[in-house]
């Protein structure tokens, strides 16, 4: 090849960001013969304005619009559907169910209705077979402009009804003279944005810079993959993978790129993963916890006011044998809401405190680290254990003693918010970490908290009520053994849930009176808007004055988010004494708020709020041994989201098929937890909602690479490392961190 590797390190260094010295550390350069990788990365890291076709201009908006900054982003930007371009459909034949289909003919006339917000442009469309309405709700100025009658267009759209009349919603049309590229049948379509549309930029365009990329970059693009594992799992090479899906030439073909541009893209997050946990295990020593003593056993003896459900049961043990183990616990607790969490944190604790060891337990909120306090304190009195709550609003004068107890030992357990992670708190022997809810907590705040041993890390237990699909927990949470509660104590029944419209207020507010009638209390909660908190406020006050009035009898409680701390935890405290019977509140109870003889949880405006909110609110009613019930309000109309979502709370108690449901409605980039856990989701062709099966895949592969080759050493593995050093760091900043 003429030029020395050495260049191209440089190159690939400069391009990647990797230190040149750690390249040349982990690539084996002078034995691997592929160094070509460099030359041909450098050769598409090139500023995609150079492409032909695009210029300066394009280029701005393609990096603007679509983080399309280089040949490789764009090579990597895939099509979110396929058009059989050969088949027609005619007017008469078009029905109400169709998929996306293909018209040709012209359009006949334009037509405005209606005024302002509510004007609508109408296109009477007409082919050989008939007519047909084509209907814009927006950019009606430009369709008006750019779109010219009695010319054949070609119209692609999904068949609708609206007013009684089938019709196309927002088609995309195309002069008929205009053809497309395509090597075969399909022709790929792209996603732009609004701005893109404005400037010309369409799918189609894209379609034109693919195809002059893929003339330039023919022979030049080198498999990604050991040609070892290729043939194991036989998958398609890259080069024609890549080909394929942005110019299928048939089904098959197609099908076979996609899933080798999907298994690629999984496999080297789960090579990465796994790597990172191989390693961790390999050099983190972890205090080993050898013994079981006085605090445990008198707490099991004579403390626990329950018998443990077979769950806890089996969690403590995993989390014992791990604590024991010589290696440091990085260990995720998922359990539904009410499965009894907290009781397995203190345990856990307990075992720490008996090997001398220091524990801190972060919770997302003050109410919320008060009430553990609290619990934590009554559950444990007379063992003698120090405990202290530090928060935002620990006096100084208190806060200095803490500093100081943490620092001479005596200080057992430290439970807080995100005041632990403050510099100043240094423990003496710092054990064990629990943090809880931990989707609350991002990731660099949990870093500090992981860096207050020096040398050897403490043991790390993260408590999430939030159940994730499993195929999202091996991706957010791959690095981290799971420990799953998946029982409830005992005597709780079911919550029952119903959906009300507004029509039936009445008999919600009859129902609200029968239950307080009969001892219990009530929770009434509004939806938080973010982009306006004024309207949250006055929702929620608006329903308590209204409450006050229909219930002019009882005593109401009322906690949001602007009032100050030490308001809020006296209203909390009433209702949990039981002197209020009702608690009107915004999302802030969503998180572990724990009043046992609150049965009735109404949720106001139901349909505003996501799935895990919905699931996570209920969760504080059936805490004790009553029927509880859940009633979402909503409005008459709704989306057919909300509708799904609404349906589904209806339908089932279960948190984890509610995450799955969840996660199909959102994509898993939106799910809680993982954009707060710091992971750039940016999967660029796989679906955690669809492709579970090459997730495992993938997985499985990942692993017996590493079975073979703990530290990739091997000439074979070469591409592996260098890949894996290619992933940008940030995005996987977390792994080896959780
Ligand atoms: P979460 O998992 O949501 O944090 P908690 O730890 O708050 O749940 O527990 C919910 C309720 O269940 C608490 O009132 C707790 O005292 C009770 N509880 C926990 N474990 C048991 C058990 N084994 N038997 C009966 N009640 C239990
Ligand atoms: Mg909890």
């Amino acid at each position: 090849m003429g030029v020395k590797p050495q260049k191209y390190l440089f190159v690939a260094s400069l391009l990647k960001f990797i230190p040149q010295k750690r390249l040349k550390k982990r690539v084996n350069w002078q034995e691997a013969d592929n160094f070509y990788i460099c030359r041909m990365s450098e050769y598409l890291e090139q500023d995609i304005k150079f492409l032909p076709g695009v210029g300066p201009q394009r280029a701005e908006l393609l990096k603007k619009e679509l983080k399309i900054f280089t040949f490789n982003d764009l090579l990597y930007y895939f099509p979110y559907k396929y058009i059989d371009r050969t088949k027609f459909y005619k007017i008469s034949e078009v029905t109400n169910n169709m998929p996306y289909i293909q018209l040709k003919g012209i359009i006949v006339r334009f037509e405005t209705i209606g005024e302002g917000a509510r004007q609508r442009l109408i296109a009477h469309f007409r082919d050989e077979s008939g007519v047909m309405e084509l209907l814009w709700f927006q950019g009606i100025k430009w369709v008006k402009a750019n779109i010219k009658p009695n010319v054949p267009y070609v119209v692609f759209g999904k068949p609708t009804v609206f007013s009684g009349k089938l019709n196309m919603v927002h088609p995309e049309l195309e002069p008929a003279e205009n053809k497309p590229i395509t090597t075969g049948v399909f022709q790929a379509f792209y996603n732009t944005t609004e701005k893109m549309k404005q400037k010309f930029l369409t799918s189609k365009t894209l379609n034109k810079f693919q195809f002059n990329l893929s003339a330039l970059i023919e022979g030049k693009i080198y498999e990604t993959l050991p040609p070892g594992l290729i043939s194991r799992i036989k998958v398609m090479s890259l080069p024609l993978a890549l080909r394929q899906v942005h110019f299928p030439e048939n089904p098959n073909l197609l099908k076979a790129a996609i899933f080798r541009l999907k298994f690629e893209e999984l496999f080297y997050i789960q090579l990465k993963i796994l790597s990172l946990k191989h390693k961790r295990e390999g050099s983190f020593k972890g205090f080993v916890f050898s013994q079981v003593g006085y605090n445990l056993n008198t707490f099991y003896s004579s403390h626990l006011p329950f018998e443990l459900t077979n769950a806890q049961k089996k969690v403590i043990k995993e989390i014992r044998k791990d604590m024991g183990s010589g290696k440091q616990m990085n260990r995720l607790l998922q359990g539904d809401v009410g499965s009894g969490k907290t009781l397995v944190a203190l345990m856990t604790a307990l075992i720490a405190f008996d090997n001398g060891y220091q524990v801190s337990l972060m919770a997302p909120t003050e109410i919320l680290a008060i009430q553990h306090y609290n619990s934590i304190k009554k559950m444990t009195d007379g063992l003698g254990i120090k405990i202290a709550l530090l928060t935002g609003s620990t006096r100084v004068a208190r806060r200095r003693i803490i500093h100081e107890q943490l620092e001479d030992g005596s200080l057992q357990l430290l439970i807080g918010t995100h005041a632990l992670i403050e510099d100043k708190v240094i423990f003496q022997k710092l054990g064990l970490v629990i943090v809880d809810e931990q989707h609350r907590f991002g990731v660099a705040q949990r870093a500090k908290l992981w860096k207050k041993n020096e040398f050897i890390p403490p043991h790390v237990l993260v408590m999430t009520a939030t159940p994730i699909p499993r195929t999202l927990a091996m991706t957010v949470y791959g690095d981290l053994d799971v420990s799953v509660i998946d029982e409830l104590p005992p005597g709780r029944k079911p919550i029952q849930t119903l959906h009300y419209y507004e029509n039936r207020r009445k008999q919600v507010y009859e129902f609200i009176r029968n239950q307080v009638e009969a001892g219990r209390q009530v929770y009434v909660v509004y939806p938080l808007i973010k982009e306006s908190e004024k309207l949250d406020l006055k929702n929620v006050e608006n329903g308590y004055e209204l409450l006050k009035q229909v219930f002019s009898r009882y005593s109401i409680s009322m906690v949001h988010g602007k009032m100050k701390p030490a308001e809020k935890d006296a209203e909390m405290n009433l209702f949990k004494e039981g002197k209020t019977q009702i608690m009107v509140a915004t999302t802030v109870i969503e998180v572990g708020v724990d009043v046992p003889n609150a049965s009735v949880m109404i949720i106001e405006s139901a349909e505003r709020f996501g799935l895990s909110q919905l699931h996570q609110l209920r969760g504080r009613v059936g805490r004790g041994a009553e029927q509880s019930y859940c009633l979402l309000m909503s409005a008459y109309k709704i989306s057919n989201e909300s509708r799904k979502r609404l349906e589904t709370m209806v339908r089932t108690n279960d948190g984890f098929e509610i995450a799955e449901v969840d996660m199909q409605l959102r994509g898993p980039g939106d799910l809680e937890g993982t954009q707060q856990s710091g992971v750039g989701f940016s999967l660029k062709i796989a679906n955690l909602g669809r492709d579970g099966e090459i997730l495992q895949h993938a997985r499985n592969q990942a692993s017996d690479v590493l079975d073979d080759d703990p530290k990739l050493e091997k000439q074979k593995n070469q591409i592996l490392v260098y890949h894996l050093l290619k992933m940008k760091n940030t995005e996987f900043n977390w792994s080896s961190i959780s």
